[in-house]
């Protein structure tokens, strides 16, 4: 059996269902399908949730237009009498009560609990117009059977307990086609969780270790994995075959076009992840697998934006490396901080993590009895793997260059970001 998972992007409409509907008919294998949300609708869930927690009624509006999005779409796939369309409304319903009735509890907890219905939604649909073209297809709720701890927004998996209801639940007994929902899980005591945004490439991965998958075939907009991202670097190229090595440490940088938790489960159990286009399925994509037999030889180049770079120092000028360290690094792990880039000196360590504003300011005031921390907003981290002097010519050129780190493979550089570093010289 193969996994495939279709993103936000390959299902934003009816015609991108009924694209993925011809690509799971070509399959002779028996299939699960991953499904994310439809277009931006966890983006637009965010913004439901944020009203909601805010006591903005105006969060009825906003879910409106998400119901009627969804409704064009059933309405354009299903024939009058396709009961999926009332499954739509009874779950939009739900969602409806759920808002009116229930106490705020922490935003954690809250965002899980609204926001994975973009996922319920999404397969639904989906499942429902491969059984109306006439396909074994089966909807599975992967809330049964992905099971997770209480972390919510950035749930860790309980493998055990998953592994057993995933091998029970996707049999192939019955059905060739299991369709389901990434990014969304629940703990054992039935509370819906989700796995981090973008998360639905990890679901793939973790189904096909699970249930030993030959392959997972990620669906993308783009042909397969580039050197660059081609809104930035517009010559970028696709990379035809890479190792897991090489695509943990690309995405880790920031290479957007997988997760890079999707890595892991599959280079586990020596499964290839091959990422292709929906739009040109008929192309072979990039493979990313153990060993690989061509060298690409092109720099890679990786941009993370919207970083943030904390400099830590000891107030009483101890030095930083030692059991500063493991405070320090204990409490990024406490607040839920994944860090980028760490470099250390004598009494200071530099940290570049994603801004996410509530946790960096639970983490200083943390940390502050013991340590000063001096922050620069808004900048970026440029990555190249393969670097070669004109690679950095290319993309440090008028850059502010904060921090730079070299290894033999990579650099990377913290520079100011383009936007901040436009309005400083107004
Ligand atoms: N729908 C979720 C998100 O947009 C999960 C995913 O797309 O992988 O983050
Ligand atoms: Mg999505």
């Amino acid at each position: 059996m193969k996994v495939y998972k279709f993103g936000g992007a390959s299902v934003k409409d009816a015609e991108g269902i009924t694209n993925l509907a011809s690509i799971v008919s070509a399959e002779k294998e028996n299939l699960v399908i991953v499904v994310s949300a439809f277009g931006k609708t966890t983006n637009a869930l965010e913004k439901v949730l944020k009203a909601w927690l805010d006591g903005d009624e105006r969060y009825k509006e906003l879910l409106d237009d998400i119901y009627s999005y969804h409704l064009s779409v059933a309405e354009e796939l299903f024939s009058s009498g396709n009961s999926e369309k009332s499954r739509i409304d009874t779950s939009f319903a739900k969602l409806e009560e759920y808002l009116v009735s229930s106490k705020r509890k922490n935003y954690d907890f809250e965002y899980d609990q609204v926001v994975s219905y973009g996922e319920i939604w999404s397969t639904i649909i989906v499942a429902g117009y491969l059984k109306e073209r006439g396909m074994n297809a089966e909807w599975i709720d992967i809330r049964g059977n992905l099971i997770t701890d209480d972390r919510f927004r950035d749930a860790n998996i309980l493998w055990n307990e998953s592994m057993a209801r995933i091998r029970s639940t996707f049999n192939f007994k019955e059905t060739g086609i299991f369709v389901t929902q990434g990014f969304i899980g629940s703990t054992i005591a039935g509370q819906t969780t989700t796995l981090g945004r973008e998360g639905s490439d990890y679901t793939a991965a973790l189904l096909a270790n699970m249930l030993d998958a030959e392959a997972a075939v990620v669906w993308k907009d783009v042909p397969g994995l580039l050197n660059a991202d081609p809104k930035w670097l517009s010559d970028a190229r696709k990379l035809e075959e890479i190792s897991y090595r090489e695509a943990v440490e690309i995405t880790f940088s920031g290479a957007k076009i997988i997760h890079p938790k999707t890595i892991k489960p599959l280079q586990n159990k020596n499964i290839p992840l091959i990422v292709k286009s929906f739009l040109a399925p008929e192309e072979k994509g990039t493979v990313i697998k153990a060993e690989t037999s061509i060298k690409h030889g092109l720099p890679v180049f990786i941009r993370k934006e919207n970083q943030i770079m904390i400099s830590i120092l000891p107030k009483d000028f101890s030095f930083a490396m030692g059991e500063n360290l493991s405070r320090i690094f204990y409490s990024f792990v406490n607040h839920g901080i994944k860090v980028n880039l760490v470099q250390a000196s004598a009494v200071s360590i530099n940290v570049c993590i994603d801004d996410e504003r509530l946790r960096v300011a639970s983490l200083i005031e943390d940390l502050k009895t013991e340590f000063d921390a001096v922050y620069n907003e808004n900048v970026e981290m440029l990555s190249i793997r393969h670097y070669t002097p004109e690679a950095i010519e290319r993309i440090t050129s008028g850059r502010e260059i904060l921090l730079e780190q070299k290894t033999r493979n990579s650099v990377r550089y913290i520079v100011r970001g383009i936007a901040s570093s436009l309005r400083d010289s107004q």
